[in-house]
This record gives C-alpha cells, structure tokens and sequence, in this order.
C-alpha cells in the first residue's frame, strides 16, 4: 500500500514536456468484470486529453503509455480486485508502476510533467494504516492494519498470572488473589506499552485502537505513555477470546473512520474560528497567492475536481489565468491540468501538511505560517 514516503518518492519524477500519466482506475470485486477494465482506462484517457486549457503539445495519451496500462492490467487487475488503482507510466522516463489503494476514489487520468499525486494523499488521509492492541489480563496482541491486510503479533505473556480458576475463591482470600492478578496485569500492561511504543518508534506514528473487555481498556489506557496517548483513536468493546484477525479489523474499521471524521472536522475547525484572519486563506485565488510565498503551513484540499491553470516557466507562479501570477508575461506561462494539485505539491516541499477533507472551507484553505506579504 501507499505512504508518504512512496509520495515523496513520486514527487521526483519530472519530464521535460507533460508526458508523465497518471491513472486512478476502480478494479471491480467480481473477476467477471475485469473484462471491461481497458474499455474504462481508454475512456479515462479521452477525457485526459481534453483536461487542461490546451496546452500545446499534449495530443493525448500516447500509445505506448496506452500499450503499458493494457499489459499492466492484463498481468495484475486481478491482484487488484475491489480497490482503487494507481498506475504511472511515462515511456520517455521507463516509468511504469502501479500501487492498489486503501480506499475507493474518484477516478482520473491526468498527463502532466510529473505524477498527479492528490488522489494518494487523499487515500493516506482517508484510510490512513494503523495499530490495534487486543489486550487482557494475561495476554496482548498487536495487529498492523494496512488497508485489507492485518498482521499479527503476539506480544509475551504476563508472567506469574494463574488460571481464572483461583476468581472462583471466596471472601478475603479471593478478593487478595485478585489484588495480585490486577498488579501483575498491571505491570503486563506496561510491558505492552512498551512494546507498543518500540512498534511506534520503529514504523512512525499511526492512530491506535484498543480493544478488548472495558474494564482492560480502560486500565490498559491509564498506563499508555503520552506519546501513545496522542495517538489513541478510539476502542472497542469484544471478547478477546473470540477475535480473529478479520473481525479486529471489522471492529477498528468504523472507529478508524469516526476518527478520521473527527480529526477532519478539527482541521477545517483550526481554520474556521479565523476566517479573515491574517493567517488564514480561504479560496482558490488567497491559496494561489499563499503558495506564492511559501506561506502555508496546512492545506485543506477537496478530493475530488481539476481545476486547470497555468504556471510560469521562469518563476513557477501559479494562476488561473496565463501570465496572471507573475509579470513574465503569457508567454512563459506553461498551463497545468490541476491548481489544487500544485499548492499541494508547493505546500508540501515547504515543509507543510496537506489534508484532503471531504468540504474543505471555501473549496480549498490554508493556514498560513506567516502573513503574506501585499503586493
Ligand atoms: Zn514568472
């Protein structure tokens, strides 16, 4: 699956005229299906070529890039099944790679001087990987959810807990046994933690469910350091005796997705609570005028729409209309199939975050690092 780093990675690539394609393709579940798969990647191609303000030079998707997506497909669509696909091709710069998503998108096909990469930042966002821990008082388990995959960990038993047999004593006796089982679990919830923060250490950062009896969880969340703490998403309430590694996912999956909701309604909130601020841009035109100046710190960008426009040559201004951006003039103006996907690149190699929300304010929004300066 998908991660920054593969962005990162992506963002590298340029070619001298816009040549790169990219492709978001939907793969149908049902393998019966895949039978009209190239049928709708030559679709997507034709409304490619219409996308940008024609720009010069761009006839369309070529036929080797065409030839490329045809044997790519023929080869993988069905390690694809049921899951929004990234494809890159550019024969010019032997790129040819294709990465399945987390999460169903919209579907595009766009040529440009280098991949059209908004749509991965929206499946990072939207259907970000993260941990569950299972734990109760003798054992935990830690599970790596990356879109449909799940991986197990066993983490070591507590040791020195006994048998539920000893909870069927009576009176002082019991109630000091389990005194001694809720200590050592104790303890055992800190080894967990531990080990929990080595997993972060080691994978970075990622939203954290608990699940488990309540009364775990919520011992179990008194020990979590703070560091950890900050990633806690939510929980859910199971027997852990009965889990398998799809129902955890089953299970996380919708506390995942109110997390998600949540951290997007905070974001646009961050934004909202200024909204003539001097830190803040609302809108195309204040987001365009904002990158100009290397100036966002966060960016809030729709998933879905292309908005062409231009970029100039010399100086990189961004504008919605040819020369309007910088005083090169028209004639360095280069048009690019997608505003929104250029702030967000701009932002991003500033150092800043980009959000994908589902209605971000004003269509697109910003917040700014500094004020900008008035031209
Ligand atoms: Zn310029």
């Amino acid at each position: 699956m998908i991660s920054r780093a593969d962005v990162d990675k992506l963002l590298g690539v340029r070619a001298a005229g816009p040549s790169v394609l990219s492709l978001y393709l939907w793969v149908p579940a049902d393998p019966a299906e895949l039978r009209g798969l190239p049928a709708r990647a030559g679709e997507l191609f034709t409304l490619a070529a219409r996308d940008g303000p024609g720009a010069p030079g761009v006839a369309g998707v070529p036929e080797e890039d065409r030839r490329a997506v045809r044997a790519m497909l023929a080869s993988r669509a069905r390690d694809w099944l049921g899951h929004t696909v990234a494809v890159f091709t550019c024969a010019g710069l032997g790129l040819a790679e294709a990465v399945p998503l987390p999460c169903r998108l919209q579907e595009r096909a766009v040529l440009a001087t280098r991949p059209h990469v908004r749509p991965l930042l929206a499946a990072i966002g939207r259907c970000p990987a993260y941990r569950v821990v299972v734990a109760d008082r003798r054992h935990a388990w830690l599970f790596a959810v990356t879109g449909d995959q799940v991986a197990t960990t066993a983490l070591p038993d507590a040791a020195g807990v006994r048998s539920h047999g000893f909870s069927g004593w009576y009176g002082l006796q019991a109630y000091r046994v389990d005194q001694r089982i809720i200590q050592l679990a104790r303890h055992h919830y800190h080894d967990t933690a531990a080990l929990l923060e080595h997993a972060a250490r080691a994978g970075g950062p990622q939203p954290l469910v608990i699940g488990g009896h309540q009364d775990t969880i919520a011992q179990f969340l008194a020990v979590l350091p703070a560091g950890l703490r900050g990633q806690f998403a939510g929980s859910f309430a199971a027997d852990p005796d009965t889990l398998t590694p799809a129902r955890v996912r089953e299970l996380a999956g919708p506390v995942i997705e109110d997390w998600v909701s949540r951290r997007g309604q905070h974001l646009a909130a961050q934004i909202g609570q200024h909204p003539s601020g001097e830190l803040t841009a609302t809108g195309l035109a204040a987001c365009l005028a904002a990158a100009g100046q290397h100036a966002i710190g966060l960016l809030l960008v729709p998933a879905g729409g292309l908005v062409p426009g231009y970029a100039c040559q010399h100086c990189g201004a961004l504008s919605s209309t040819p020369g309007g951006g910088c005083p090169h003039g028209a004639a360095a103006a280069l048009a690019v199939p997608d505003l929104i996907e250029e702030i967000a690149v701009a932002t991003l190699g500033d150092g800043g975050q980009v959000e994908t929300l589902r209605d971000p304010p004003a269509g697109i929004a910003a917040r700014l690092r500094f004020p900008l300066a008035q031209p």
